[in-house]
């Protein structure tokens, strides 16, 4: 492995400023990703910076009308929040498949959705819940929507010298819905095919992760399903439009047959949850 500078900063001006000032230089959160990366050599940095000692982002704030979880707090750490669980259902079941409990420990969902991979555990239930990504930024602090957030495999909506500073996810009055994560193993193993059904304040939103080059959301489908009533016809059809709105490869993992099946066993079984319960 390649040597690399080591910086803590205290403030998020800081970091950006190093970020901007140094070649090959990138945000090191929980290490979960990045340091498997540095390991297998597949990232060279001339420098790592560690955001860690930004107080700021390792809070959770609740608001009247959403709740905003910072860049640094832990994956455990969110999932035992009590207003977390009560209003994020689906968020707290897809972070509880995410890894395994020491993983859990150190991994963000911030570093989740920055590390864009199609199979973010974390992704689908922050597109069914239409959360917005804050983001600093030397020019001005903005928000991100996540539907607009993933641009590729490992490209996200970050200009250079941006840091996420966290999620912000608005309570809704009703959510009903479920995530579901098909893997080769129970446990401890990325998704070969992941989703989010849910009825969000009376609509119905869809996401799935590991079928495209980007976790998204099955635009065709809400719109099919739109003011109709889910009787096993619709949501049959519906599944069949699932289908057409992905783009899944063959890999290790499964086939492009299988994945596109489980797409539409996802909506079938998402939707006959919302109507059942
Ligand atoms: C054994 C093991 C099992 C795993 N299982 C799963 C799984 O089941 N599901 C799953 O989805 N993932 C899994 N992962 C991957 C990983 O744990 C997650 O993606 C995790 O959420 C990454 O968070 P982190 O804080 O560790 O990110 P880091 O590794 O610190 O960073 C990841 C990327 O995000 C960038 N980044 C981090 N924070 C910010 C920020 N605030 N602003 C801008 N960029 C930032 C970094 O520069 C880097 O590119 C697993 C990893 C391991 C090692």
């Amino acid at each position: 492995m390649k040597n690399f500078d080591y910086y803590k900063p205290d403030t998020l001006k800081e970091a950006s400023e190093l970020l901007l000032k140094l070649d090959k230089s990138y945000i090191i959160n929980g290490g979960t990703d990045v340091v498997v990366r540095l390991r297998n050599e597949l990232m060279e940095p001339d420098a790592l910076i560690n955001i860690k000692e930004i107080k700021s982002l390792h809070e959770i704030i609740e608001e009247e009308e959403s709740i905003t979880v910072g860049a640094c707090v832990t994956m455990n750490e969110m999932a035992h929040h009590k207003a977390v669980i009560h209003d994020f259902g689906i968020l707290v079941d897809a972070v509880h498949y995410a890894g395994s409990g020491q993983v859990r420990n150190l991994a963000t969902m911030a570093g989740n959705i920055c590390n864009a991979s199609p199979l973010a555990d974390s992704a689908t239930p922050l597109l069914v819940y239409d959360a917005k990504v804050l983001v600093y930024s030397p020019n001005g602090d903005r928000e991100i929507p996540i539907t607009e957030f993933f641009k590729g495999v490992r490209k996200i909506a970050l200009e250079k010298g941006e840091i996420v500073t966290g999620v912000r996810i608005n309570k809704y009055k009703s959510v009903k819905g479920v995530f579901r994560k098909f893997s080769r193993r129970k446990e401890v193993d990325l998704s070969t095919v992941c989703s989010s059904v849910a009825s969000v304040d009376g609509e119905i939103k869809i996401a799935f992760g590991s079928v495209a080059p980007i976790p998204l959301r099955a635009y065709k489908t809400e719109e099919f399903l739109k003011d109709k009533e889910l009787t096993d016809e619709v949501i049959k059809e519906a599944s069949k439009i699932a289908r057409t709105e992905v783009s899944p490869i063959d890999d290790i993992r499964a086939s492009k047959e299988y994945r596109l099946d489980m797409v539409e066993l996802s909506v079938v079984r998402g939707l006959e949850h919302i109507r059942d319960n």
